[in-house]
């Protein structure tokens, strides 16, 4: 294992294996405290030109080396990722808020795609399929798809870029990444890392910006960026998918949700409620698989609600760096904004405050856990993603009523279950219109599944096998006079 690395804060951007400043820049702040961590440099477009030049200057050698080296080179990185687990894990807390043990935990799941990848570099395989004539044979060859830009959000500052970079530097490509302008030092530090490992120049490359749009332009516009990894809210895919295709430029897009939770009368009545906690409160609510509406069915409702309002009662609100804090700030007041807005907008239509519904008396940005019941599907809860602490219950009667609310929304990326009756799951499972659906479980990402969404929470997958073919383009070569 490598020594940990002295300090991994940097305040520099990273472009083509040099650390670049700049004469403006901007601060990045700790939300539990309001104070400046650091200034980080204000890039544009021009600077966004250079890492592109040094991604594709860096190209045809990264993709020559042997996958075995690109995967040695992946995997020093993933050690070094590891052995500085708990500097990483400070920092991500400093700029993200988030309760240091989640950080723990988000940095080992980032460093699992680097490992994953690692492995899987060395598997990637064309085929050979039988030819359209006796003197013909078709060769099926699978190429790095070329330089990549990654733009990724605050809320996984780390494990959101290397589900992105672990698969396509395994695949032969260099990247071009924009890390959210909330969260950029987690960033810097991974590319610190690599940096160490030995990656080459201009293979991963990192521009901080306080305003993304001008580079987020120049990523999705340059013919010489070949695909375009978004993380982010659906209205900026949406846009940037728009972008793209001027230059016909690939894209994987990984959007917002509005996950339900469908709790059955036949559920076992402690795991659901537990698995109601792990899937809506971790990062304060503020994960794109969140739960977002919890669906119960009549005969299980009242129980529910007594006893997630009793588990919600135990969660401790405050600085994520206290080792028994669970909720974290919200990442800046138009967090606090969306959340107030969507209580008082359900209170307004009769929704029921069962527990929290303020700010915290911690003040900032910090917001009491909150449950609201009887909610309705008239109420903004329903069709937005609130992205905070709010649990609204809707109540429900049979399966195909819980089938129909579930899917009434313009997302579909995850979705939970909880029942025993193995026909229900089944039918349920096939009847709901998502990426991902776990059944009796509240957590589900891992770098062995294919992690996406389909409807308005996105195009293509990352994780598995699956994650590393969004970076490889099939070349069909047609050998004939044979
Ligand atoms: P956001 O869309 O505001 O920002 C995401 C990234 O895009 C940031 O780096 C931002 O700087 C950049 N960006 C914003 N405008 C841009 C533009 N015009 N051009 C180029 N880049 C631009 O989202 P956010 O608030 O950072 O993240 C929260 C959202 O992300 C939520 O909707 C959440 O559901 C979603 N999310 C989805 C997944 C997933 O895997 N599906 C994972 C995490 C978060």
């Amino acid at each position: 294992m490598s020594q940990p690395t002295p300090n991994i804060l940097t305040d520099r951007a990273y472009i083509g294996g040099e650390w670049r400043d700049s004469e403006r820049r901007f601060a990045v702040t700790d939300p539990a405290t309001g104070e400046c961590l650091a200034q980080v440099p204000d890039l544009g477009a021009d600077e966004a030109r250079d890492a592109i030049a040094a991604a594709e200057a860096a190209w045809p050698q990264w993709r020559r080396r042997p996958a075995k080296e690109r995967a040695s080179l992946l995997r020093a990185w993933f050690e070094r990722v590891m052995t500085n687990r708990e500097a990483l894990a400070q920092l991500m807390t400093l700029e993200q808020g988030k309760p240091i043990a989640e950080s723990r935990g988000e940095v080992a799941y980032g460093a699992s795609f680097i490992e994953y990848y690692a492995e899987e570099a060395k598997r990637i395989a064309g085929e050979t399929l039988p030819g359209h004539g006796a003197d013909k044979r078709i060769l099926v060859m699978r190429e790095p798809i070329g330089v990549v830009a990654a733009i990724t959000p605050w809320n996984f500052p780390l494990a959101m870029i290397t589900r992105k970079c672990a698969p396509a530097l395994a695949a032969g490509c260099p990247v071009v990444i924009k890390p959210a302008e909330a969260t950029p030092l987690t960033a810097l530090a991974l590319a610190k890392l690599a940096d160490d490992a030995g990656l080459p120049a201009g293979v991963i490359n990192v521009l901080t910006a306080e305003k993304p749009a001008e580079i987020g332009h120049v990523l999705t516009t340059d013919p010489r960026v070949r695909k375009v990894s978004f993380t982010g809210s659906t209205p900026v895919g949406k846009r940037l998918l728009a972008q793209c295709a001027e230059t016909v430029k690939k894209a994987s897009l990984e959007l917002g949700g509005n996950a339900p939770f469908v709790v059955f009368d036949d559920a076992d009545l402690d795991a659901a409620v537990e698995g109601a906690i792990a899937s809506k409160f971790r990062n304060s609510g503020q994960t794109c698989v969140c739960t977002n509406r919890f669906l119960v069915q009549d005969g299980i409702y009242d129980a529910f609600i007594a006893r997630f309002a009793e588990r919600i009662a135990e969660l401790k609100v405050g600085n994520g760096l206290d080792d028994d804090v669970t909720q974290g700030p919200l990442i800046n007041t138009a967090a606090i904004d969306k959340v107030q807005a969507h209580i008082a907008d359900a209170r307004s239509k009769g929704a029921r405050l069962v527990c929290g519904g303020e700010p915290h008396a911690l003040g900032g940005t910090f917001f009491q856990p909150t449950l609201l019941a009887d909610v309705t599907e008239d109420m903004h809860v329903a069709r937005e993603e609130t992205f905070g602490p709010v649990a609204p219950v809707f109540r429900f009667t049979d399966e195909a009523q819980a089938i129909a609310m579930a899917n009434a929304t313009e997302f579909g990326l995850a979705a939970y279950v909880y029942a025993r009756d193995y026909r229900r799951i089944w039918q349920v499972m096939e009847g709901l219109e998502y990426g991902m659906v776990a059944i009796n479980e509240g957590l589900l990402s891992t770098e062995l599944a294919p992690f996406g969404g389909i409807k308005e929470s996105g195009l293509g997958r990352e994780g598995s096998h699956h994650g590393l073919e969004e970076y490889t383009e099939l070349k069909y070569v047609c050998m004939g006079g044979l």
